[in-house]
């Protein structure tokens, strides 16, 4: 896993241009394959990932969505975000952080609803209704497994980014209301998708 300092340090030092791939996008509808093992390749795509996701200002960022259909995960949560559960007070200091074949393996029954918008679906926000807590299992890059319950904004943002691995988008899962409300903007932003081939570039 990549310390905060190398990220910052290749973040500044970088001059290529970063490319996040937004609603309309194939990559983002299919269902991504596991990681098989740890390559230096898998490595690579990881660290572009975490400097991606910090030009692009993100909690998160799945691998479909930097353009890759594997089962990988890069969060950056803030850790003014604690709510207190378990797996906030493990993972939070630990961030940013790298998970591999992520599972949710239990929901809460209770549910929230929050805000959420996504890198691949700039500048729509919409409410979503999800549950409150998570039981979250995933794999370091390190090789170290992990297991935890997770609610606030981590669990939010698991349950956000592991829906990206099975070809979902929160615009996906938006009450009949919400929907409607965005749809004009969601389409005007696939039809730009699809002429632009699917990227959107960093303007830093
Ligand atoms: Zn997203």
């Amino acid at each position: 896993m990549l310390l905060r300092k190398n990220v910052e340090m290749l973040f500044k030092n970088n001059k290529k241009s970063y490319v996040v791939y937004t609603a309309g996008a194939a990559v983002l509808k299919e269902i991504a394959k596991p990681v098989a093992v740890v390559s230096d390749e898998i490595r690579n795509i990881a660290a572009e990932m975490l400097v991606a996701m910090r030009i692009f200002n993100g909690i998160g960022l799945a691998a479909p969505q930097y353009g890759y259909s594997l089962r990988m995960v890069v969060f950056d949560v803030p850790s003014e975000s604690n709510t207190g559960t378990p797996g906030e007070i493990a993972l939070l200091p630990r961030m940013p952080m790298t998970v591999i074949n992520p599972e949710i393996i239990a929901y809460s029954s209770s549910k929230t609803e929050r805000e959420e918008g996504c890198l691949s679906v700039p500048e729509i926000y919409a409410p979503v209704i999800r549950p409150e807590r998570v039981v979250f299992r995933a794999q370091t890059l390190a090789g170290e497994f992990i297991e935890y319950e997770c609610g606030g904004l981590l669990g939010r943002c698991i349950q956000h980014e592991l829906d990206h691995l099975d070809g979902k988008l929160f615009t996906d899962r938006l009450t009949a209301d919400a929907a409607r409300q965005i749809r004009g903007d969601l389409e005007r932003l696939k039809r730009i998708g699809q002429s632009s081939n699917y990227r959107r570039i960093s303007k830093k």
